[in-house]
């Protein structure tokens, strides 16, 4: 049995974060760890319903799913946390939160164009309608990690390939 980590998904709307963290829930039980996923958007509409768009949202959004993710670590559990997360503080926050041994910053790199052809819950195209404000990549920052634990490029590949990518490269010594 693997021990816990988190695994903490950092990319635009639209770069492929959801998607993958379905991909990777399977490979990471058939290595022994018990996963479970923490989506943004539902997380939104739940634990963090009362939160906006703004900087400081932001940062107190990511900072209770970081405290989650803690939560579940103690209980040998392994979060996928599928999350904008555009600030690099708050995802610094969040690995101190966590416990930096145990916490890998994975960026889902998407450029924008692509991000925004995908618009898989059509939000690109509300925001070119004025009818969205404050969106990552467009009106409001998305700071890329400078060093991240994994890099997983999307263009081009399928979400199993990605997902394989982060298992390959996070649990290389833990796949008996
Ligand atoms: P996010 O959670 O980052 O907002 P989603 O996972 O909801 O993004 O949407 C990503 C979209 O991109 C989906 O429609 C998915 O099918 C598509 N896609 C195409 N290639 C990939 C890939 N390699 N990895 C992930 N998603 C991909």
């Amino acid at each position: 049995m693997s021990d816990a980590c988190c695994y903490w998904f950092t990319g635009l709307s639209g770069a492929g974060k959801s998607t993958i963290a379905g991909e990777l829930f399977p490979l990471l039980r058939e290595r022994g760890q018990q996963p479970f996923i923490l989506d943004g958007d539902i997380i939104r509409q739940g634990l963090c319903r009362d939160l906006g768009f703004s900087e400081a949202d932001r940062a107190e959004n990511q900072r209770r799913v970081a405290e989650v993710a803690a939560i579940l670590l103690q209980a040998g559990v392994s979060p996928i946390v599928a999350f904008i997360s555009p600030l690099a503080a708050a995802r610094a926050e969040a690995r101190r939160i966590v416990g930096a041994e145990r916490f890998f910053e994975i960026y889902i790199n998407t450029p924008l164009e692509v991000a925004e052809a995908r618009d898989p819950k059509g939000l690109y195209k509300k925001v070119r309608a004025g009818l969205i404000q404050e969106f990552t990549g467009i009106s409001s920052p998305f700071e890329a990690p400078e060093k991240p634990d994994c890099v997983v490029p999307t263009v081009g590949r399928t979400p199993r390939e990605c997902a394989r990518q982060i298992v390959d490269e996070l649990l290389q010594t833990e796949k008996e």
